[in-house]
């Protein structure tokens, strides 16, 4: 019997109350009960001898009481000692319950489970969960799951409403006979089962790691679960309507007056996506494309190139970027691009002042913008397009899939309701195989890999931060043969107002330290109207050097610019200092990119310079950061809220993400019955974040 905080007589109030945190864990009834599968087991089969226990080892110990008492000094806490015949160990409780202190008594022969500590005086465990050993108790005889769980919901709540679901829920198997032994799965109850009762003769490594029959089970299903219901948004999809926009001929098309005004020639690869989208577009269903290049290879002229197809049909287009630096630097762009050949964009941000902006949103609605350039603005309620015919999401990562959806949602316009924009997403993150196939299964992808001619390789260098004067003399010698330099303030992922202090402080330092250049500064609180005026000069080349918070990772464009210096650079994530870098390297000028680092580095750091040191492969750095991190970034999780695979894992379940690819369009010619049951089971209303 546990002794704290005893779930057992809990009242009227704790229950709801409890029932909310489970709310707030996606635990509405018995059918998500029994699918809140434990992260790990804790073996309570085996008692570990004190004199073996090593620290971050979880084990349970038993011994007797040597002493206990309440101490008031740093602050008050209970702390006690317990002995067996091979050692000492120390416990520790911040917070205690009378119940607690008396149960420790000296003498006393009790269990402790818990995470073993180095603690000052020796081995300890904090917390630790302890049960008075007497001579009948026996050891249980199969492994202890451990869920996940929330704040003020313990185990034993968790475990109690499980034993009470497995009763209740309907366990049947939803995949046919057949099919459980075509891929050799273990049945659903069976494996629901002995995944929350654990027997103890199965090997608790290989159901920590999720190797067990069990598991693969319940992966198969939640992949076959997803495959589905990408699958069904697939066809959903081509079920709706689109208006056509075809490529039209001639020479008069705003199409080939822009390709005429460009002033370069695309690349091979940027006609070839090209063709792949024109095609897209002339379809009467909605485009569903992501255009993949890495940083610098050009995709905004396609997305401009996309534009004007739809504005050649009478149709308009909208281009939504995360930041309001990327989405001034497309307006720019786009303007120039544009207003020359008579096309009209719009451009509608949060922080345009009222009138602005309702003149901006009167343009939008009566379809005399023919293209707006915004961010998240462009979703809001307000804003109803006269007739959207192409959605361009840029940086789509770094979207929520509610936005991304919002976006999409904005078509149609007053005369055709029914009808879906077509969509086209953008990313330098190339997007993994494997996400590809199961998260993107429902996207076609068009890849630019080639980078427009005369680019040089940017050379990455690390160096510690002991060695920043040499920094700054290179800066000056930069500045001296008219480059322009940028430079990275430490992420300070804690506080944004630190993160603006250290940019202020760096820029004073900088100014001081180079008395001849003009050092300029940008980061994200400024006024809207001040960064724009600081990056137009920095364009211009009226700055040298310009120091910045990461408000530049995405999307800025300064082809004189042949130096960056990221300080900090082990605080970053690899896809944010390939972003950072891929700012350099735009001219035919040789680039350099310091990444400053501050030691001791840890592991993972250490492998992120490393790789930022080796290679300029956007590709091979996604692999490199998919291995490092998981694949939440690529997804856009994050900000949805929602991880969507709780039980496979990407990398290394490809196998079984395969077959359940191939089972799925199996199931689906065949028996949308069980298409429907297994839906049903296991998406319970979060299909729609598989649609983006
Ligand atoms: P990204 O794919 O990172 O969004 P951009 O669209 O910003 O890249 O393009 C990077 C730079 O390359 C811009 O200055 C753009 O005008 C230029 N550019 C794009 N296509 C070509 C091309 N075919 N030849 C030369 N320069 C190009
Ligand atoms: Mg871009």
């Amino acid at each position: 019997m546990p002794v704290a905080a005893s779930p057992a007589k809990a009242s009227a109030r704790d229950l709801s109350a409890q029932q909310r945190k489970m709310a707030k864990l996606g635990l509405h009834g018995p059918e998500d009960l029994i699918l809140h599968l434990p992260i790990r087991y804790e073996d309570e089969t085996a008692i570990t001898p004190i004199a073996r226990l090593i620290p971050g080892m979880w084990a349970q110990v038993e011994g007797e009481v040597t002493s206990c008492e309440v101490t008031y000094r740093p602050r008050k806490q209970l702390k006690a000692s317990i002995r067996d015949e091979s050692g000492e160990l120390g416990l520790r409780y911040l917070n205690f319950y009378p119940s607690q202190q008396k149960q420790l008594a000296v003498g006393r022969r009790i269990r402790a489970r818990g995470e073993a500590r180095g603690g000052f005086f020796g081995m300890e465990m904090v917390h630790p969960r302890t049960t008075v050993a007497t001579d009948v108790s026996r050891l249980p005889t199969s492994l202890t799951p451990v869920y996940p769980t929330t704040e003020g919901l313990p185990q034993g709540v968790l475990r109690k409403a499980i034993a009470e679901a497995l009763q209740d829920a309907d366990l049947s198997d939803t995949l046919p006979e057949s099919l459980r032994q075509q891929y050799d799965l273990m049945g659903f109850a069976q494996a629901v089962r002995l995944l929350h009762y654990p027997p103890a003769d199965v090997d608790p490594e290989g159901l920590t790691a999720r190797a067990h029959p069990a598991w693969l089970r319940v992966k198969f299903d939640e992949l076959l679960a997803q495959q589905l219901s990408l699958a069904k948004a697939r066809a959903a999809r081509l079920d709706k309507r689109a208006v056509r926009l075809p490529l039209r001929k001639g020479d008069d098309t705003v199409v080939s007056r822009l390709l005429a005004t460009l002033p370069f020639g695309l690349t091979g690869a940027q006609q070839r996506v090209l063709k792949e989208i024109a095609a897209d577009l002339a379809k009467p269903n909605p485009m569903h494309r992501l255009l993949q290049g890495d940083v610098g290879s050009g995709k905004t002229v396609v997305a401009a190139l996309a534009a004007a197809q739809a504005i050649d049909n009478g149709y308009q287009a909208a281009l939504m970027a995360p930041t309001e630096i990327l989405a001034e630097q497309h307006y720019r762009k786009l303007v120039d691009w544009f207003a020359p050949l008579g096309i009209k964009v719009m451009w509608l941000t949060g922080s345009l002042s009222a009138k602005v902006r309702r003149e901006a949103v009167a343009a939008i609605e009566s379809g005399e913008a023919h293209l707006a350039v915004g961010t998240q603005a462009l979703i809001q309620d307000q804003v109803t397009f006269s007739k959207l015919g192409l959605a361009i999401v840029d940086e789509q990562h770094r979207f929520g899939v509610g936005q991304r959806l919002a976006l999409r949602g904005k078509g149609g316009g007053k005369d055709g309701a029914d009808l879906y924009p077509h969509q086209l997403m953008m990313t330098a993150t190339p997007i993994p195989r494997t996400l590809a196939m199961t998260f993107f299964a429902d996207l076609d992808v068009s890849v630019i890999d080639e980078l427009p001619p005369g680019r040089t390789p940017v050379v990455t260098k690390l160096l510690s931060d002991a060695r920043r004067d040499e920094v700054v003399a290179r800066i000056h010698e930069a500045a001296r043969i008219g480059r322009q330099v940028y430079w990275v303030c430490p992420l300070v992922e804690e506080s944004e107002t630190l993160e603006l202090q250290t940019a202020v402080d760096t820029h004073l330092a900088l100014t001081q330290a180079l008395p001849g250049l003009n050092v300029g500064l940008v980061h994200g609180r400024l006024p809207t109207a001040e960064k724009a005026a600081v990056m137009q000069a920095f364009k211009a080349g009226e700055i040298h050097l310009l120091v910045a918070t990461t408000v530049i990772e995405v999307g800025v464009d300064v082809p004189n610019a042949s130096l960056m210096v990221i300080e900090h650079a082990e605080r970053f994530g690899l896809a944010q200092l390939h972003q950072l870098r891929g700012r350099v390297g735009r001219g035919a000028a040789e680039s350099v990119c310091v990444l400053l680092f501050q030691t001791p580095l840890s592991m993972i750091a250490k492998a992120r310079l490393r790789t930022m040191h080796e290679t300029t492969d956007g590709f091979e750095i996604a692999r490199r950061d998919l291995e490092l991190r998981g694949p939440g970034e690529f997804l856009g999780v994050r900000q949805s809220g929602l991880a969507l695979m709780r039980f496979a894992d990407l990398e290394t379940d490809i196998e079984i993400a395969e077959q359940a690819h191939e089972a799925a369009a199996l199931l689906q010619a065949s028996q949308p019955d069980v298409v429907a049951r297994h839906l049903a089971r296991w998406m319970r209303g979060r299909e729609d974040f598989l649609k983006a």
